[in-house]
């Protein structure tokens, strides 16, 4: 289904990067939670970089490259809005996963080169970053449509600068805005822990709705608690579906776009029902996916 038809782009303008100065650097899983995720805020002081909510950017490691790449690259959604992190227009926020892989070979645990390389980065080292990125991952204009976002771990990201803006920086926002995040215990509910809780200041507005859905089994990253989620909450999901005047955001780790689809398949009553509405949805400009391993 998402290769059929989700056009994603194949290369990235990597040509004239911007100079990042490190501000800060914050874990915002507690020390208990499995993952490190940790917020950078990079000051980018160049006048021509300009974004807005739900764009990325890119990241450029520094050599050595592996597999006689001349560069690593790696993106990464913007959690601020357009005005910038904490009232400063030069700094945004990206919040960042360490990442391990194993090798198929070897069977080894090797740590994620652009991940480690940001997590492990000082205050006031310089960044090479690139972009924006992602026009197509972006808010409607019409301060009257719905917004129906899903996601996982960092997807939550470019949520947190949606939420901040309706909420934050527009005059007044009509559409219902709700939120699925799905993470495996509440520690690792981003923005919405006791480390940082953001997201929650808005739950007292009138358009506003979170669902949260933790994993049954909080050791492994399990989508299907975002499913059983978005089902529980069926009329609800279906009507905003139907609406043509609701945008959709997916947001996170591959996995949960299958999940995703089972659940709306189920609420549908059939997965022939969901791919043909979701593939109206995405045809009409209304369907967004930021999805990674
Ligand atoms: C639109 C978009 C937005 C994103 N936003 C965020 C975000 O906000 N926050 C965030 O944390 N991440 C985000 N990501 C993911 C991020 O871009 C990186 O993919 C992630 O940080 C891992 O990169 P890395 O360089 O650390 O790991 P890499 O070194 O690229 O390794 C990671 C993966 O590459 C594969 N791999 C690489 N080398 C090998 C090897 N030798 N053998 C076997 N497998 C290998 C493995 O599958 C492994 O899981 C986003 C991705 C996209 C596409």
């Amino acid at each position: 289904m998402t290769e059929e038809f989700f056009i994603q782009p194949k290369t990235y303008d990597i040509s004239r990067p911007f100079r990042a100065t490190l501000v800060s650097s914050d874990r915002i899983t507690s020390e208990s939670a499995e993952a490190e995720v940790r917020q950078l805020i990079l000051d980018i002081p160049a006048p021509s970089f300009v974004y807005v909510e739900g764009q990325s950017i890119g990241v450029l490691a520094p050599p050595p490259y592996d597999f006689g790449n001349d560069h690593h690259m790696r993106l990464y959604s913007i959690a601020s809005t357009r005005k910038g992190e904490g009232g400063h227009r030069t700094e945004i926020a990206i919040c960042v996963r360490r990442c391990f892989y194993i090798d198929e070979v070897s069977g080894e645990k090797y740590p994620g080169k652009c991940s480690n390389y940001l997590c492990d980065a000082g205050v006031g080292e310089e960044i090479q970053v690139t972009g924006p990125y992602g026009r197509h991952f972006i808010m409607p204009r019409d301060s009257s449509a719905n917004m129906l976002m899903v996601g996982t771990g960092t997807g939550i990201a470019p949520f947190r600068a949606f939420i901040k803006h309706i909420y934050e920086e527009e005059e007044e926002w009509k559409g219902k805005v709700r939120l699925f995040y799905g993470a495996k215990s509440g520690l690792d509910m981003l923005y919405m822990n006791d480390v940082k809780d953001d997201i929650s200041h808005y739950y007292d507005a009138g358009t506003f709705k979170a669902f949260e859905a933790l994993s049954s089994r909080p050791a492994f990253d399990d989508p299907s608690a975002l499913g059983n989620k978005l089902e529980e909450n069926a009329a609800e999901v279906w009507e905003l579906i139907q609406d043509p005047k609701t945008h959709v955001y997916v947001a996170g780790i591959r996995e949960q776009s299958k999940a995703l689809d089972t659940a709306l398949s189920h609420i549908a009553g059939s997965e022939e029902h969901w791919l043909r509405m979701k593939r109206e949805i995405y045809l009409d400009g209304r369907w967004a996916e930021h999805l990674y391993d």
